[in-house]
């Protein structure tokens, strides 16, 4: 397995790129460490694949250097790299044994047969078809082909990384979440370097101990599922991890106190802000309490979600969602209470450290 070190990448498709708009990438630093699960995240088309493509060495990024365990690999095909890709699409010989195909990698490298079938039984056993070892795969399942997709990964003893491009696409959503909880488990047994591209956050979430937000080619935030959900680094973390997202009110700051519309919401300490900068709060609607006390609002709709309420409201005529418990009801003249630690401050989209 590797640390794999992103030194300043940048990537461009077109020739010549000259202004910050031309790269599909833009500028990636970061050290990624061996044995961590990384998951990319973000909608379509902000940049997550060109970056796989790039650590996989399908794509040879225009600019920086793709370093595995300090060694340069920028310019080696993938063959050379030693990673272990799994698709969309479950990449398996049909007319091969589940056996055979989970032997072929380590047969191409001649690896000599004890080994071969010793590490195959093994792999058999952690992706749970060891009852299947001599049947075709033509017969499986989607799900069963996409394990022996995974196994094909994990059998070999030399990969750096195992990387994957949202390979529960085509997985029914039971199985998905069963996939997701082997392949947590296995990550936790065994070890392995992961990088997970998706762009669904419960996958996410779920998968990886780091994930990497990405947002319009460039990485806005890698933290921990905690980390995004309590600090979101830019707004769009907020808006994009958590089910409804953030809240975020335009605001003006004075003192430890922020203004919206005609009301004044404490802070719990008073950050400085250029004084240009378009001020937001970010609130998510776990940290919106609903009550008899606290500033007017006017419920719009509230929304059955099994054991907790979406309310939706309007404070200062600007929308604002909360969540509350399915049995607390909603006073005639409801307000708002917002818990001051819930509370982020952001100035034009990037959060900023209280008193900084
Ligand atoms: P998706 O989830 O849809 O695959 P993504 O986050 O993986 O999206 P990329 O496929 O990396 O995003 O694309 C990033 C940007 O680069 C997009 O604007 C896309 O149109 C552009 N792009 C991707 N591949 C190419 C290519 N071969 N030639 C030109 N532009 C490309």
């Amino acid at each position: 397995m590797a640390r794999i070190t992103l030194d300043h990448i940048r990537h461009a498709y077109g020739p010549k790129p000259s202004a910050e708009k031309d790269y599909a990438l833009k500028e990636v630093h970061h050290q990624w460490e061996d044995g961590g699960a990384y998951a990319l995240l973000g909608p379509s088309g902000c940049g997550k694949t060109t970056l796989l493509n790039i650590i996989s060495g399908l794509l040879t990024p225009s600019e920086g250097r793709i370093l595995f365990d300090g060694r340069d690999v920028t310019r080696l095909p993938t063959e050379s790299r030693n990673i272990a890709q799994v698709f969309q699409f479950p990449v398996i010989y049909d007319t091969m044994t589940v056996y055979d195909n989970l032997a072929f990698p380590l047969r191409n490298r001649k690896v000599p047969e004890a080994e071969v079938d010793r590490r195959v039984r093994e792999t058999l056993a952690m992706i749970d078809l060891v009852d299947w070892a001599d049947r075709k795969a033509r017969g499986l399942t989607a799900d069963q082909k996409q394990k022996i997709s995974l196994g094909r990964g994990l059998v070999r003893s030399d990969v750096n990384a195992i990387l994957f491009d949202e390979p529960l696409t085509v997985i029914d959503p039971h199985m998905k979440w069963i996939l997701r909880s082997q392949l947590k488990r296995l990550h936790q047994t065994f070890g392995h370097t992961m990088v997970y591209v998706t762009h669904d956050q419960t996958e996410a979430l779920t998968f990886a101990e780091k994930v990497v937000v990405m947002y319009e080619g460039e990485i806005v935030q890698i933290g921990t599922p905690v980390e995004l959900f309590e600090k979101p680094r830019h707004t769009f973390v907020g808006y994009f991890i958590g089910s409804p997202g953030m809240n975020l009110l335009p605001a003006e700051l004075s003192g430890a106190s922020a203004t919206v519309g005609r009301q004044t919401i404490p802070l719990s300490s008073g950050p400085t802000v250029v004084p240009e900068a378009r001020v937001e709060l970010g609130i998510r609607p776990e940290y919106v309490r609903i009550g008899r006390e606290g500033l007017p609002i006017q419920v719009t709709k509230v929304e059955d979600v099994g054991r907790q309420k979406i309310v939706r409201a309007l404070f200062e005529g600007v929308p604002l969602a909360a969540i509350i418990s399915e049995d607390q009801e909603i006073p005639a003249d409801p307000r708002v209470v917002f818990e001051p630690h819930g509370i982020n401050i952001y100035a034009d989209s990037w959060r900023v450290e209280a008193g900084g």
